[in-house]
């Protein structure tokens, strides 16, 4: 049976929010990314959207919509430049103000996506690119919207979909801007990462062998660690996902992105 779509993502945010508060899951995490996970749940809400496809944002909430195959949404106009977490997180790491300003005023007007059959969910933002003075290029992301596929079920690893890219949303909070050399790289740790709490997430809900995608992926970067492999730089993490890509599992990032 087809779901509502607000209703699958209303669903969602409340089972999510559970996921988060279970003690074997705040164990599995550890007691900092448990923390910053459950505080990044609180501020999940549903936006309202408009017949134009915009979603109308709140300022300083992470918005989640439901989309069935073929829909789209836009991010735009109020509320979809920088949040106040992610001017937060820039005033932390020293970016003076006037850089912060310009940064934001490179990303471009609205990013509007349609859901695909294929895909659990996605994170999205406005898009950006800013040269610094150094000649430096940056790409840049304005705050980050969760759309999530509303015809997905409840099979092991769909129903922990929305824990993945809550990770993805905090990434776009607490670095909003990144190295254009750096970005590939980047996108591979930030999957991992995102993967890894899905993981947890999983074990929690059926068990430790439900076999997920998730769970794949984090055994396989356990036997990758194990083995004295990294992920700190750019190379270990290409590594990695070239490594993933000749396995059962299949790499984390599109397969039409050369590593
Ligand atoms: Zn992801």
């Amino acid at each position: 049976m087809a779901n509502n779509p607000e209703d699958f993502a209303k669903h969602r945010i409340e089972t999510t929010q559970k996921q988060l508060r279970a003690p074997g899951v705040i164990h599995s995490l550890g007691a900092d990314a448990s923390r910053r996970m459950l505080e990044l749940s609180d501020r999940l809400y549903l936006p309202e959207i408009g017949t134009d496809r915009v979603a109308k944002l709140q300022e300083g909430g992470i918005p989640v919509v439901g989309l069935l195959p073929g829909d789209e949404i836009e991010v735009t106009g109020e509320h979809s430049d920088f949040s106040p977490e992610q001017r937060k997180s820039l005033s932390d790491k020293g970016v003076l103000p006037a850089v912060q300003e310009a940064l934001e005023n490179s990303l471009r007007p609205g990013e509007r996506v349609v859901m695909d059959e294929a895909s659990g969910g996605k994170t999205i933002s406005r898009q950006g690119k800013y040269t610094g003075k150094s000649g430096t290029k940056w790409r840049v992301v304005g705050a980050p919207l969760i759309a999530l596929n509303a015809e997905d079920d409840d099979e092991p690893g769909h129903d922990t979909a929305l824990g993945h890219e809550l990770v993805h949303a905090g990434q776009a909070e607490a670095l909003p801007f990144t190295k254009e050399t750096n970005r590939l790289s980047r996108r591979i740790y930030e999957e991992t990462r995102a993967y890894h709490v899905q993981s947890a997430l999983d074990t929690y809900l059926h068990s430790k062998d439900a076999n997920t995608r998730a769970q794949r992926v984090e055994s396989a970067m356990r036997t990758w660690l194990e083995s004295g492999r990294q992920l700190k730089t750019e190379d270990d993490r290409k590594d990695f996902e070239r490594f993933l890509r000749t396995t059962g599992v299949g790499g984390m990032i599109k397969k039409s992105i050369d590593v």
